[in-house]
């Protein structure tokens, strides 16, 4: 780990590897010795359509995604999803299911609603968003919508519904790249970068070919088949940040792929939650067990005083970004790829500190 860097739990834009950072850092003053900068290259130049296409080839390895799926980068962020999804696939005469697990699969029901007939057919609501709701029904419709990893709630989907009747859209904007997948799962995956995958300003999508043809959206800017056929290059991209993202596929290949981001994932969010069970009810998960997600640990003190004093400390130590989302409040330490071991194990020693003087 960098000496000079704080401990960063940011919930998005979030932690990024540093050598992804070094990267950057000169390709913005000098790219590859040509004598211009990265941001100042055309995105039609040969030189950023290598940048563009290893991307996409990186992230194809690394997710091993199959032939009959196509990879779009996209700009808006996942909030542009919420509306081109059913802009581009909630059919007329047909319904969209989408399952709510709070805040951000809640705004995207609420906006698929605007464009046609939109059902929840399952809902954590009854407990506050603290669990993942099991036994989804698999019923005909345009597509059913969840969200793999709920960044406000922390709850994350460790089994994934089996659906045979419809397609299944899965918004991994908090949890991609964390883990290994099976894309075939799926007919369409998105996600906005700026937590696991690079900086904020570019989306990723990976959508299968067949699905992807069904599209009805009459705007051609909406409409995922001409990003598809301009190979994402329909207008002008966020250049930097495709570049940034396609440094942190680079890092996730040289740490030795989703194997090894998984298992560091895991002893992360292990470390984290063995604290806060083994604290006497000092530190408090409201998530159920099963469901505790490895990249946002949500958690309360004794007191809302406690919570202020605690923040203000760890803020003095450079913990950055663990102050709960202003809809929950508490504490919440977003545990993402980029994350070090060490800084996880830093804010286990500070809260057994604090917990002792308090
Ligand atoms: N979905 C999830 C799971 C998120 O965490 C967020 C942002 N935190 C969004 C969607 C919205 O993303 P964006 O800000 O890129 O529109």
């Amino acid at each position: 780990m960098n000496n000079d860097r704080a401990h960063i739990f940011n919930a998005g834009p979030a932690v990024l590897p540093f050598e992804a950072l070094q990267k950057a850092s000169k390709a913005v003053l000098n790219y590859n010795g040509l004598g211009l900068s990265l941001i100042e290259m055309s995105h039609r130049s040969k030189e950023f359509e290598a940048v563009h296409l290893e991307a996409i080839s990186n992230l194809k390895e690394i997710y091993n995604i199959p032939a009959d799926y196509e990879i779009i980068f996209l700009q808006g962020g996942a909030s542009l999803q919420f509306a081109m999804i059913p802009m581009n696939f909630l059919k007329q005469g047909e319904t969209a299911h989408y399952v709510d697990t709070g805040t951000w699969s809640t705004k995207a029901y609420k906006e698929a609603k605007n464009f046609g007939e939109v059902k929840v057919i399952a809902t954590s609501e009854d407990k506050k968003y603290t669990y993942i709701p099991k036994n989804i029904p698999d019923e005909k419709c345009s597509y059913l919508h969840i969200t793999s990893n709920n960044t406000i709630r922390g709850t994350q989907y460790f089994n994934f519904p089996k659906i045979k009747n419809s397609p299944l859209i899965c918004d991994m904007s908090s949890d991609i790249l964390s883990r290994q997948v099976n894309i075939s799962d799926f007919d369409m995956i998105y996600a906005g970068a700026q937590k696991n995958a690079g900086p904020s300003g570019v989306t990723i999508v990976i959508i299968k070919k067949t699905f992807l043809e069904s599209s009805a959206c009459k705007s051609a800017y909406l409409n995922y088949k001409t990003h598809s056929k301009e190979n994402s290059l329909y207008n002008t991209p966020c250049t930097f940040a495709t570049y940034v993202m396609g440094e942190v596929f680079k890092w996730i290949k040289s740490i030795g792929g989703l194997d090894e981001v998984e298992k560091r994932n895991r002893e992360k969010a292990k470390l984290l939650y063995d604290c806060i069970e083994n604290s006497n009810g000092f530190y408090r998960a409201p998530v159920e067990k099963n469901d505790r997600s490895w990249m946002n640990v949500p958690y309360k003190l004794p007191t809302e005083e406690l919570e202020a004093k605690f923040l203000k400390e760890a803020s003095l130590k450079r913990f950055f970004g663990l102050k709960g989302h202003r809809s929950i409040g508490g504490v919440r330490a977003s545990l993402y790829n980029a994350c070090p071991l060490e800084s996880v194990q830093a804010l286990v020693s500070f809260m057994k500190e604090f917990k002792k003087n308090n």
